[in-house]
């Protein structure tokens, strides 16, 4: 097949076990999946998440450049699950949530899109794909977040308001899933800024761990 340019090439994750690569399709994001966390935000608990995508360009496996236009960027560690072929699991990680939260901030107050506050460039680091059999070995997860080795964040993913097996059904209501497509689930309490120099250490106890510097 012919182009009039050479097609941006696919962001492609390594799986853990595996010479295979993820090749990564759709980036989404809940919100608002963690009753204490909707809290610590000044929002109501009760009301359900919501989704919202981050670009492509997002994704990182290493370093992050301190983002432009900011003086408040934060963390937030989640659980990334990633689609499989007809909607299955294929496997997950753990990924940071990078937010400018006081461009988050004044959209929220202004009543316009997130998009800046939740996309630049590096702004979703994410670990290597595990693969997994089923949704069962999702429900008791332990999220933990590091900045220069001090615990910020530790949450369980028994803690969701939807767990991973209703969050797709509520989004493949909504949006074609796909084969490739990675979904941040969310974050627990405890999300904080974070500076350029700051080592971040995120992991799922006993599973997988994930560090980069903040550039
Ligand atoms: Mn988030």
């Amino acid at each position: 097949m012919d182009f009039p340019f050479q097609p941006v090439e696919k962001f492609l994750l390594p799986i853990h076990g595996s010479d295979e690569l993820f090749p990564v399709n759709q980036v989404y994001c809940v919100g608002r999946n963690y009753a204490a966390h909707a809290r610590e935000m000044g929002v109501d608990d009760r009301k359900p998440p919501f989704f919202f995508t981050k670009p492509i360009y997002s994704i990182t496996t290493g370093d992050v450049k301190y983002p432009p236009n900011t003086e408040d960027l934060q963390h937030e560690v989640e659980l990334v699950l990633a689609v499989g072929e007809d909607m299955s699991i294929f496997g997950f990680t753990i990924g940071v949530d990078l937010t400018r939260r006081d461009l988050q901030g004044q959209a929220k107050k202004d009543g316009k899109p997130w998009f800046r506050g939740k996309s630049f460039v590096g702004s979703a680091p994410i670990s290597r794909i595990l693969p997994i059999k089923g949704f069962e070995e999702l429900s008791d997860l332990e999220l933990r977040l590091k900045v220069n080795g001090e615990l910020r964040q530790s949450g369980s993913c028994a803690d969701m308001i939807w767990p991973p097996q209703e969050l797709l059904c509520e989004m493949a209501a909504d949006v074609p899933l796909k084969q490739g497509d990675l979904i941040f689930t969310g974050t627990p309490e405890g999300v904080g800024k974070i500076n350029t120099g700051d080592i971040i250490e995120a992991s799922i106890v006993n599973k997988i761990e994930l560090s980069f510097k903040i550039i």
